[in-house]
């Protein structure tokens, strides 16, 4: 889409405004599947976390993608949007027995990453499919809060209680129908994923009557010029040739699953703001825009680039600026970034802002969250409004003090 369509919408719809562009969701996801052409039975599970929006979500049940969800209400926001229950996998982490249940009362796919409640959930529904998420201990990327295969992550079941599973699910007689791992959110090196696949394909062989094999997600999207990314294509290849050959040694036909949230959304994701005030220091220019880390906070949260323009001046001379928020808090979103002149009331734009923003959102400061648009075959569908007042008040309860 064009800086003039988003233009456009932060006219007719208000700023700050999230705007996502389904033909690159689209692209995205056509780029994996065909990347995996080879495979008799490929399914997308798209992470619902990433964004979940119940709009978003129809579209990607269009894509012919399923769901990956964490907690029992992207399950009901999944169930909303019209996909099957067989169309989800639950990948909960640390939750209650009570919880994984329910979701198993709707039908749900249950993939289970600790040895306590895979015991306690084998022995109470010992008929109900379980998918087993196994932690290979193999680092993907460098930042450890988004990489969650290593050794000290609190995610998966680790591949040395090998044993003490069998174990389990000898005792409980429990039906194992999926192994998953997802080790990270920066796959950069395709040995070193190749190399976990082994893992996971050893794990496998422990279990007869597997359906599926879960790869999860980590691909890496670019954030600027030249930054670097997963080649999907090369792991499609080289991926697709080994999991056929492991399932003729198997002896039957798995279906491989891959659970994109950040590769299907994030550069369908646009932010825009408008600057507020332009405010010289001693040493640094400040853009401050009518935002902050209540709307957008991966840049404060884990330091994640998102590249800004300044949509409204694209032509002007290039300055140096930091641009921060209106939050009482520090709120930097870029420090000392080059950006064509920006004068108060021009539109800045992120990029790369379809994934883990808007779903990271908050009312911090009480302001409110801002709406979300679907940019859809040339036209603005408004998929979220701007909350009001009213929206901060809702769930408060007043005393009446005498
Ligand atoms: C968050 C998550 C994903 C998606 O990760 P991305 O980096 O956004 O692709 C996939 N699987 C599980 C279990 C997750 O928790």
């Amino acid at each position: 889409m064009k800086n003039s369509d988003l233009i456009d919408i932060a006219q007719e719809f208000g700023n700050p405004i999230y705007v996502y562009d389904s033909e690159k969701i689209k692209f995205q996801y056509e780029r994996l599947t065909s990347a995996f052409k080879d495979i008799g039975s490929l399914r997308i599970n798209y992470a619902t976390k990433a964004l979940s929006n119940l709009s978003v979500l129809k579209y990607m049940k269009l894509l012919g993608a399923g769901l990956d969800t964490v907690s029992i209400q992207e399950v009901r926001l999944g169930l909303a949007a019209g996909f099957e229950p067989q169309a989800i996998i639950y990948t909960p982490n640390g939750v209650s027995l009570k919880e994984i249940e329910a979701v198993a009362q709707m039908g749900v796919q249950i993939n289970i990453d600790n040895l306590s409640l895979l015991e306690q959930f084998g022995a109470r529904h010992p008929n109900t499919p379980v998918c087993i998420r196994i932690n290979p201990h193999v680092m993907a990327g460098g930042n450890s809060n988004i990489s969650v295969g290593h050794i000290d992550s609190k995610f998966g079941i680790s591949i040395h209680q090998i044993p003490h599973l069998l174990r389990i699910v000898e005792n409980t007689a429990m039906n194992i129908n999926g192994i998953h791992m997802h080790t990270g959110s920066d796959i950069l090196d395709i040995d070193v994923f190749l190399h976990a696949a082994e893992i996971l394909f050893d794990t496998a062989k422990h279990f007869k009557n597997l359906a599926f094999l879960d790869f999860g997600s980590g691909f890496k999207v670019p954030y600027h010029d030249n930054d670097i990314e997963t080649n999907i294509e090369e792991l499609g290849e080289k991926l697709s040739s080994r999991f056929i050959s492991f399932c003729e040694e198997y002896g039957s036909d798995l279906q491989l699953i891959f659970e994109p949230g950040k590769f299907l959304v994030s550069q369908a994701g646009y932010f825009v703001t408008q600057v507020n005030v332009v405010k010289q220091t001693t040493s640094t220019v400040f853009a401050q825009v009518d935002s902050g880390f209540n709307h957008l906070i991966r840049p404060m949260l884990y330091g994640s680039h998102h590249h800004i323009e300044n949509i409204s001046n694209p032509e002007g001379k290039e300055r140096f600026y930091s641009v921060v928020g209106y939050i009482c808090e520090t709120d930097t979103f870029g420090s000392n970034r080059k950006i064509a002149e920006i004068k108060e009331g021009d539109l800045l734009v992120f990029k790369n802002c379809g994934a883990y923003c808007f779903s990271m959102a908050s009312n911090y400061n009480s302001r409110y969250r801002p709406a979300e648009i679907l940019w859809h075959e040339g036209k603005a569908h408004l998929i979220r409004k701007t909350e009001s007042f009213e929206d901060i008040l809702q769930n408060q309860v007043e005393i009446n003090f005498s």
